[in-house]
Parts: C-alpha cells; structure tokens; sequence
C-alpha cells in the first residue's frame, strides 16, 4: 500500500476514516523504518578550511538528513493529523471550557495519536523520533492537547517503554497506546520540585512481600485526573552495606488498585483543557511485580526518561 492509495483510504470513510488511517499509516511506516537515515561524514579539517577562506556547509549542519523520497512520505503522512486539528479541533472552546471534548479524545486516539512511538508489537504506530517531532508540529497547533498527549506518552508510559520488563510491556502498553488508559507522570511533591530527590511519598513491603503500601501526595500531575495507569515514584528502604537506606523507586500504579484520590483541576493560565490536578495516595496495595527497573533504581528510570524525553515535552509546546 503506498501513501497516495493510504490517503485516499482515508478520505474515503467519512466516519472512523482515522481508524483506517491509523491502520494504513502502520504500513506506510514500516516500509519507512527500513531505511536508514543519511548523514555526512565528519572531517576534522573544518577549523583549518576556515582559515582557507573555505566553508564546508555539511559540517556547520552535520544533522541526519531525510532523503525526498521519505520527506514527501512524511508530509503525506501527516495529512490526516492535519485535516483532523484543522477541521475538528476547537482550540477557543476546549480554553473557554477548560476541557478536551470527549469527541476530540477519541479522534485523536483513533488517529493513534496515543501510542506515537510505541512500538507495532504492542499496538502502537512505532514512528521514529523524527516523525514523533513532525507530528508534533501539527499537535503542537492546541497546547491543551500537545500536553495531554506528551504527559501519557512523552513521560507517562514512557518508564514502562524504556525500563519495564516483557510482561509489563504486553499488560499495559496495548491499552495505552489504543487510549483505552491514559498514562501520567508522578513525581512532583508539594516539597518536592526540581530536587526530585526530596519526595516525601514512601512505599512499604508489605508483611507478606506480595505487594508496596504506597502513601504520599503528588502535585501539578497532568491527566491526574482522569488517569488509569501511573508512573509513581516512591521513597524504597533499602539494606545497602548492611546499613538501611532510602532509595527512589519507581512503580506501574493502576488506578484500580484503589487508595488513590484527585483533586480538582488547576484553573491555569493558559493549557487550559489539560487536566492538572493533586493526586494522592493513601496505602495503595501495589504488586511488587509493578516495580519498574530494579527497586532503588527510581532514579535511573528518571534520569533515562528525562534525558531523552523532555525534548518531545517541549517540542509539543
Ligand atoms: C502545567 C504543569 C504541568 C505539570 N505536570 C507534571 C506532571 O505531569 N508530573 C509531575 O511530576 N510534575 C508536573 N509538573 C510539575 C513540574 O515538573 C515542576 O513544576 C517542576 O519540576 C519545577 O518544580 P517547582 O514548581 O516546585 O519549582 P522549584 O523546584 O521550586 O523551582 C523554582 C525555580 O527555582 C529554580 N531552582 C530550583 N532549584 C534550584 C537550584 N538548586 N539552583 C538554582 N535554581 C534553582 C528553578 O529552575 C525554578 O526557576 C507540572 C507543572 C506544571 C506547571
């Protein structure tokens, strides 16, 4: 299926045209992720070239290069994402009212727009990070939304994508990247900001070792309040050279395990229709099995996510 007989698909369905998009659009992009990108060879004689009189452009950008042949796909591509936020996206409404409709949500989940880099295997869209950042630039066009969007994919899951284990991929991800859950983010504390290492929230082995008491309260978490699956980071007590220590850990929190409250949305400024709120919880009974990582190793999970994730957070905005 090439993109032209993609797009075409996709026009043609007048209602769940997105859906079919979003199945076409796999096709199209697993031909796309077999190509390799091109990029220019480094030379070490760019200083000596300037003092020659002599610029060697490929140097002053050496960036990966898309060829045309993807460009054009790309920019086919993002067709439908861009019919979609022209035609169906009410930016004044969703500030106005402070809400994504209900409507929009299921565009965008049936466009895929929820599991953008998780991979096919777990029901995603699998595209690169460059055609994450393409699309962007089309889902930046509401802030509300790019918001939405990047806290369930862009921090949420993301833990899960790059530190879960198999077993914890195949239960969650499907779900996610479909939009059935929505995923956010946990780590802010009212005490607890930049220095991430300060969260007061503590996680207890329970008596029989099945399961993590999780007691603490979060803050500023977008999609708090409507969200199924969390990514909570918890203070650990660790034997560490025979000494007893607290460690940050991170854990999957379904928000069907119970204990787990929201608060009100913040009335912001601006990025209105994203749903930021408290989120507390109160002796949440979390399997041990929904560590991500290693137990103490929250912050690895942290640092890793951020060092790579927080470009596609601001790239939405
Ligand atoms: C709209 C919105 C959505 C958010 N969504 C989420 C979410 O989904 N999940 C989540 O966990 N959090 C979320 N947050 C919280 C956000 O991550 C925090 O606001 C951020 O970590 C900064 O923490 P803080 O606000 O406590 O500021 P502070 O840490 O108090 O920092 C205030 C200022 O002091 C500066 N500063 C701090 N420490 C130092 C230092 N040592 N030296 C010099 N300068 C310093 C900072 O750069 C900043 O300018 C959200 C916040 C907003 C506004």
């Amino acid at each position: 299926m090439n993109v032209n007989s993609f797009l075409a698909l996709s026009r043609a369905f007048p209602r769940g045209k997105y859906t079919h998009a979003w199945h076409q659009g796999k096709q199209v992009l697993r031909a796309q992720q077999r190509r390799t990108f091109r990029t220019h060879s480094r030379s070490l004689a760019y200083a000596k070239d300037l003092f020659l009189g002599q610029i060697n452009k490929a140097e002053v950008f050496p960036y990966p290069e898309i060829g045309k042949e993807e460009l054009e796909e790309i920019q086919q591509f993002v067709a439908p994402v861009e019919k979609f936020f022209s035609e169906e996206v009410d930016s004044a409404k969703i500030d106005k009212e402070a809400t994504i409709p209900a409507e929009t949500l299921n565009g965008l989940k049936e466009l895929g727009l929820f599991g953008i880099m998780i991979p096919e295997e777990y029901g995603g869209l699998g595209l690169s990070h460059t055609m994450y950042a393409r699309l962007n630039e089309i889902i930046a066009l509401d802030g509300s939304i790019a918001v939405t969007l990047a806290a369930h994919q862009a921090i949420g899951l993301k833990g899960i994508l790059i530190a879960g284990n198999e077993a914890q991929k195949k239960k969650y991800l499907p779900k996610l990247a479909s939009g059935e859950h929505i995923a956010a983010f946990c780590l802010t504390e009212p005490g607890s900001g930049s220095d991430a290492a300060s969260i007061q929230t503590r996680a207890t082995l329970s008596e029989d070792g099945k399961h993590y008491l999780i007691s603490g309260s979060k803050i500023w978490i977008s999609n708090g309040g409507f969200a199924d699956i969390m990514t909570v980071f918890a203070r650990t007590e660790l034997e560490v050279d025979g000494a007893k220590k607290d460690k940050i850990t991170a854990f999957i929190v379904e928000k069907a395990f119970g204990g787990i409250s929201s608060g009100k949305p913040e009335d912001k400024l601006g990025i209105r229709g994203s749903y930021t709120c408290e989120v507390s919880f109160d002796n949440v009974p979390v399997p041990v099995e929904n560590v991500i990582g290693e137990v103490g190793g929250g912050f690895k999970v942290n640092s890793a996510l951020f060092s790579g994730q927080l470009f596609f957070v601001f790239v939405q905005l």
